[in-house]
This record gives structure tokens, sequence and C-alpha cells, in this order.
């Protein structure tokens, strides 16, 4: 089975937008053995719209559009549809009633050319949007959904359920993912490629900034032979481990810290509220989460956390000591503190560029160590951030283990 996607939007061709849409319909799409053929972007330009459909549905069994489904006038993509399968667009009486209660139940007055959000192809499908104004559709082989992210997230699985069950997919993908952190990839492919022996099994390596995906994907019939693999994969790098799926190394931090009913806090230089920010993308944190504090000047660790102007000044900001201080200056069961230079300027002989100092301490067990990490300033941060997350998961799983 193969899909064909088309984004419309002159938004994408421009530069203004970023699809990733076609991201969040290729892991779904995945899940049930669908391939992907290829994928096609056009403005908001019914002729292009029509050439697209037509090249698509040569293509493939199945042609997905996201983008304009909206009320205004370059919202052209049910029309195209239209057009390209000669029928003529209607509007479900049901469905515009809901439409004025919605737009009623929000306070914004529904004007004439609202009623475009629900006309669609005379014998198309609808399916309801959670999350906005104008439903999803199917009809012949294509369906369409509006662009907005959150708006197709809510609809596309719907689809995709409909859809599975109309052409009896059943035999859906079983996907894991193994997100590693502090290896590099060769290294971690040289560890564990001998467990890939089996052909049914795909697996791939993906470096995303937050950490190396492992990912297995096999027909589900064969989840037991993924699982045992896991399990190998676990023994041997076990302990780069920091999430699995939709678990990033802040999920795991959090899950630990309510396990063992400890709290955090953190003194932020070079990393600048990043990990907070992190931290704070897990929701129900404010269990766990006492205070961050980002003590970018030297003044600010002095009075905020009672780092010694001595310390400072002998050792200097970017130091062993000063980490230590700052370490010693917060309150909580658990605490980080980073300070370092993060560039492009500040670097010197002694202490370059990409020196930082990461400190975790959980009551009185420390761990403080220098790293000369690579990069521009931006992956400096990011891998301060994720070294001190990784180095205290580290050292909370061992806590919870005992
Ligand atoms: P539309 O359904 O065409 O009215 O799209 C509404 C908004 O959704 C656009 O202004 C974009 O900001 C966003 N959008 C459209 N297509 C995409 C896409 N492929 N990926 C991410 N965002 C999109
Ligand atoms: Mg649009």
């Amino acid at each position: 089975m193969k899909a064909f996607i088309i984004l419309v939007g002159t938004e994408l061709l421009n530069g203004m937008t970023v699809d990733t849409n076609s991201l969040f319909m290729a892991e779904e799409l995945n899940k049930y053995g669908i391939e992907i053929c290829s994928k096609i972007t056009v403005g908001d330009n019914i002729e292009e719209i029509i050439k697209a459909i037509e090249f698509g549905k040569s293509q493939s069994d199945l042609v997905i559009m996201s983008g304009g489904l909206g009320p205004t006038m370059d919202d052209l993509t049910k029309e195209a549809i239209a057009r390209y399968l000669g029928k003529k667009l209607v509007v479900d009486p049901e469905e515009y009633k809901e439409l004025k209660e919605k737009f009623k139940k929000i306070g914004i007055e529904l004007l004439d050319n609202n009623v475009k959000e629900v006309e669609k192809p005379e014998g198309a499908v609808s399916f309801r949007n959670g999350a906005g104004m104008a439903p999803g559709i199917y009809i012949d082989g294509v369906a369409a959904f509006p662009g907005v992210p959150r708006e197709l997230h809510n609809l596309f699985p719907k689809f995709l359920d409909y859809y599975a069950k109309k052409n009896n997919l059943k035999d859906e993908i079983y996907i894991k993912d193994i997100i590693v952190w502090g290896i590099p990839e060769s290294h971690l492919e040289t560890k564990i490629k001998h467990f890939f022996d089996q052909k049914d099994i795909f697996y791939e390596f993906l470096v995303k900034d937050y950490g190396i995906v492992v990912r297995l994907q096999a027909k589900e019939s064969s989840k037991n032979l993924v699982e045992k693999i896991i399990e190998k994969i676990y023994n041997e790098i076990g302990h780069y481990v920091i999430g699995e799926d939709g678990k990033r190394i802040q999920d795991s931090v959090v899950s630990h810290l309510k396990t063992l009913d400890y709290n955090i806090s953190l003194a932020e230089s070079c990393t600048g509220g990043q990990i907070a920010s992190m931290l704070v993308e897990v929701s129900g944190v404010s269990k766990v989460f006492f205070e961050g504090i980002v003590c970018y000047s030297n003044d600010s660790k002095v009075k905020r956390l009672g780092v010694s102007p001595e310390t400072l000044k002998v050792h200097g900001a970017v130091s062993h000591e000063t980490a230590k201080e700052m370490l010693d200056g917060l309150e909580g069961d658990v605490v980080i503190a980073t300070t370092g230079i993060a560039g492009p300027d500040g670097g010197t002989e002694d202490k370059p560029v990409g020196t930082v100092y990461i400190g975790v301490r959980i009551f009185d067990e420390y761990y403080i160590k220098k790293y000369e990490f690579k990069g521009n300033r931006e992956r400096i941060r990011r891998y301060s951030s994720m070294t001190a997350l990784f180095k205290l998961l580290k050292m909370l799983e061992k806590r919870v283990e005992y």
C-alpha cells in the first residue's frame, strides 16, 4: 500500500512555515505499514493543486493532503479535489450546525465565508475536528486535512483508523524506540549491531538533539522477537539508555524524582534556563521542581547562591570550586549547577570555548566534572543540559533500584 502526500500552502514554499505535518503523518502511516512513495509541496494555486492530485493518484493508492481547508480565498484544496473528481461541493446541514455551535462557544461571529469550512465534494466522508473548525474529509482515494498541526494531529489518526478498517490493513507495524545518550553513534553500532540478525526486523539509528534513537520496526506478529532484542540491547548498553518511545530524558528524570519523592533545584549559568525549560516540558513537574536560578553574572552567583567572591577571583566562574559552591547555595534534595564558556567568545588557553563544569548533588552525594564540549554555542549549551540530566538520571536510577 502506497501513499502520496501533498502539502498545500504558499507559506511552505516561501520559507515562512516549515513542514512538520508530513513527519507526523509518516509516523502514523508507518504503524499501518503504509509506505509513502513521494511527497510534494504546492502553493495555494488551484491549477497546481489539481496537477498534484493527478500526479499523486497516478503514483499511489492513497493521496493525503494537508492545508488549504480554511475559510479564506486561498484555501482551495477541497475545490481542487471536487474539480478533479468532477463532483460539486456540498454542505451537510448537520456539520454546518455543529460549526455554528463551535463559533458560538468561542464567542466569535460566524461570517458567510465560514461555511466553506464544512463544504466537501459530494459523497465525501467527514472526520470530526476536535481541535478546530474544518473537518477532515475522504473520498475516492483522496484524504484532506487542515494544515494547523494540532488539528491534523487530532484528525489524522481518526482517518487512519477508518481507512485501515475499510481496507483490512491488519498487519500493524510494531515500532520500538530506545533513546541513548553519552556514546558516539559508531561505538553504539559496534556494540549492538550483532543483535540485528533477524531479517524481518528493520532497524536504524537516528541522531536527534535529544539523543540517538535506536529504532526497531517489525510486523506486530514479530513483537516478541523485537522485545527479546531490546532486552539484549539493554544488557549491553543499558547504561546509556535515557528513554523509550516518546519518553525523553526529562520525562525519565521527573518520573524517578517522583518515585523517590525528591525535589530538584537548578543553578544555571551557561545553560541559561535550558534545563529548567526541559523539565517544565513534563506535565506534573510542579510536584518535584522547587526552583531554577539563572545565575549568569558573577554578582548573581554571589548574591543568589552565596558563592564567595574570593572563589570567583582565585578560580574563576568556570571552575570546580565555583560549581561546588553553586551546588551548596541551592536548596533542594537534588541540585544541578552548570557553569561554562559557551562561546564563540570568552575562551582562553586554559579554558577554551566548550569548557563546562557540571555539578550534580543528591543530598551529600556530589558529582562535579569538567567537560570540554565541541561545536557552536547552541551545541555546547545543549550538550551541557543533556549531560547534566544524564548524570542525574544515572545517579537516580541507582537509588531507585536499591
Ligand atoms: P491551512 O489549513 O492551509 O489554513 O493552514 C493553516 C496553518 O497551518 C498555516 O498558516 C501554517 O502555519 C500551518 N501549516 C500548514 N501546512 C503545514 C505543514 N505542512 N506543516 C506545519 N504547519 C503547517
Ligand atoms: Mg493555507
